[in-house]
């Protein structure tokens, strides 16, 4: 069955960058996404608060996919109060496009931290696990947690056309264009007064100064 593959990218995005909008840009390629869903966390439950508002987050996450199309910027935790939990977005998702085949994209750090996230064990139930090499953190079985190598062994395929043959249940990896970026190097670099060029969008830049964002 040719199922539509909707990719699910979550984070803080604070702020977002090119490692991100790499990241959705090569899983839309190597896995043949129908449409991507980018997900700012309002009040991320498993990490310290961000430093930018959820306003400001979202504002720069729709300037940084403007121009990608079957990008779909949803805004959903931000709008819920409360802590912001995946599996709730994936239930509400999975509730709303049942026949769909839901993929939770997630770069190989975030992947081995899974075991940290609330109901970590019920993702795969709702959707695939899609991991991205990410430099520095390739995938590596050998660090991954013991129940987390358990749920990769079981659920890891090679083929990525499995993933429109189901609804959820699969883990695929795939290689992105390694880009070294990531939101703690610019929020540092801001901080110091140094320049932060082509490691964000131009209008996210513009945006980011504007604000006053990070200083
Ligand atoms: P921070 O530095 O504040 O921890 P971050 O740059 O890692 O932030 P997040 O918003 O935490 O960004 O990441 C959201 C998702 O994007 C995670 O799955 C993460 O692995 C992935 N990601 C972030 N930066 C990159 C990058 N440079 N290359 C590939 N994936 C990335």
């Amino acid at each position: 069955m040719n199922r539509r593959l909707i990719g699910v990218l979550g984070g803080t995005f604070d702020p977002i960058h090119r490692g991100h909008t790499e990241l959705a840009h090569d899983a839309v390629r190597a896995l043949g996404l129908d449409q991507l869903r980018c997900v700012p966390a309002g009040n991320p439950a498993h990490r310290p608060m961000p430093v930018a508002s959820a306003t400001d987050r979202l504002a720069l996450v729709r300037l940084a996919f403007a121009d990608q199309p079957g990008c779909v910027i949803d805004d959903v935790e931000i709008r819920q109060p409360g802590p912001s939990w995946t599996i709730l977005t994936l239930e509400r998702l999975r509730a709303a496009c049942p026949d769909a085949a839901l993929v939770l994209i997630v770069g190989a750090d975030a992947f081995l931290g899974l075991p940290g996230w609330h109901r970590w064990q019920e993702l795969i139930s709702l959707a695939h696990i899609a991991v991205a090499n990410r430099p520095g953190s390739d995938l590596d079985i050998l660090a991954m947690p013991a129940p987390l190598k358990d749920v990769f062994q079981t659920h890891h395929v090679t083929d990525v056309s499995a993933l429109k043959r189901h609804t959820a249940g699969c883990i695929v990896s795939f290689t992105m264009t390694p880009c070294t970026v990531s939101a703690t190097q610019i929020r540092s670099a801001l901080r110091q007064g140094q320049p932060i060029h082509g490691l964000v969008a131009t209008s996210v830049e513009n945006y980011i100064r504007r604000h006053h964002l990070y200083t």
